[in-house]
């Protein structure tokens, strides 16, 4: 945790208030336009800084190793790939030209080109995700969950405080806020039923998380301490991990998820990177069993992001149903890569390695349907009235991010995607 003041910073930009993009975040994305094809971007208010361009104009120049044309790809892969000497540089230097004393873009030729409207530009996925890995890692989530569908007083399994729970997901799916995604069809077994039944989901619901992508490679048979865990995560976003409870009840024995979650998951276009949110570093709860020595950490690996989820109804005001926080992880992401790569499983840069439900410990604070409204028994009430379950068709959920502390403010934005009927 920091106790260092927080440094005052002031963009000639103009960065409305409450903006998620200041000049303390600077994330990363790619994004297009009408004019312009796939390219890296920084946002700032409501900009969005080409790098291209400032890298065309020299502004880089100091780093001989940027490729000429790595700001115009389609994805942040190659770049994430040059290591964080030199991305945490790329952020550092585009901080120095945005601030109000400094001059040399702000008077350049190029600066018209090189701000584009964020309203005009289409986000696209941040990453090409090679593989994603989904955790299960808050306590109070794994404890409803349990209580429902197993046993209130054995509510979480007795692996669950030695080890982060966690499965391999789908990466196809994972698309960008914007995108909206069809309601899965599948097979589904209720206890009322003599027999499966084949059909659209019945249940369908999101999954409150956060994700990191993984910046730095490892070799098959190495494995990353929680020590080293931080140098090989690039940066977050917010991860929709959508999930069908009745294909999902029905299919996970003995293996896991399956099609109940890998139609679709939803992110968030900028990648926050870790160095923005070094200031939002938080204490976790306590682990109260003691944990294997490669599960140990020195130092803290929480963050307080708060999160809030909404429902908005088809021509219908949005409703907020969820307040929770990033910081009540019981299993931090150090934990979570060193136990992904203890048995010497490499993974590359792209990974996207997401939290799992974030329930905090209050029934608003629950990061899914599924426990806002007690598995469908205590209905939420929207705002313009009607109430849910679950997700109906025609509902775009939307998960808001941000860290705030003294004048500083660091977002992720939004990720907000409609359900449509059944294809
Ligand atoms: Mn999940």
């Amino acid at each position: 945790m920091t106790n260092q003041p927080l440094p005052t910073l002031q963009s000639w930009v103009a960065v409305p208030k409450n903006s998620d993009f200041t000049i303390y975040n600077l994330p990363f994305g790619i994004f297009q336009s009408k004019r312009l094809s796939a390219r890296v971007g920084i946002a700032i208010g409501d900009k969005i800084v080409d790098l291209s361009v400032l890298h065309e104009e020299g502004f880089f120049s100091e780093l001989s190793q940027l490729p000429h044309d790595i700001f115009l790809r389609d994805a942040l892969n190659d770049f994430i790939a040059l290591g964080k000497p030199v991305t945490r540089r790329v952020r550092e230097k585009v901080q120095e030209l945005l601030v109000d004393e400094n001059d040399s873009l702000k008077e350049h030729t190029c600066r018209g080109k090189a701000m584009v409207n964020r309203s005009e530009a289409q986000m696209l996925l941040p990453v090409k995700i090679g593989d994603y890995t989904d955790f299960y890692s808050s306590i109070e989530h794994a404890t409803n969950v349990g209580t429902m569908f197993r046993d209130p007083s054995n509510a979480l399994l007795p692996n669950w405080k030695h080890l982060p729970v966690g499965y391999h997901g789908r990466a196809s799916s994972i698309i960008p806020s914007g995108t909206p995604i069809f309601r899965p069809k599948g097979q589904f077994k209720d206890a009322n039923m003599d027999a499966p039944e084949f059909g659209p989901s019945r249940r369908l619901d999101f999954e409150l998380e956060m994700a990191f992508i993984v910046g730095k490679s490892t070799k098959m048979g190495d494995s990353i301490t929680t020590v080293q865990a931080e140098d090989h995560i690039f940066g977050m976003v917010l991860f929709n991990d959508w999930s069908a409870r009745d294909i999902q009840a029905w299919e996970y024995v003995p293996l896991g998820p399956f099609l109940g979650k890998s139609f679709a998951s939803s992110i968030s276009p900028w990648v926050v990177t870790m160095e923005a949110l070094e200031p939002f570093r938080a204490q976790g709860p306590e682990q109260d069993v003691p944990v294997l020595p490669y599960l140990a950490c020195e130092s803290s690996h929480s963050f307080d992001i708060h999160l809030e989820v909404y429902i908005q109804p088809e021509e219908n005001k949005a409703s907020k149903v969820c307040t929770s926080n990033f910081k009540h992880m019981y299993w931090n992401i150090a934990q979570q890569l060193a136990h992904h790569t203890v048995n010497g499983c490499n993974v590359n840069v792209g990974d996207m390695m997401a939290s799992g439900t974030i329930s905090g410990a209050t029934p608003d604070s629950y990061g899914s349907m599924l426990e806002l409204a007690w598995k469908g028994t205590k209905p939420i009430s929207l705002e313009e009235g009607g109430e849910r379950k679950f997700i109906e068709d025609g509902d775009t959920v939307i998960m808001k991010g941000y860290c705030k502390k003294e004048h500083i403010r660091v977002g992720f934005g939004e990720v907000s995607s409609k359900v449509l009927p059944a294809k």
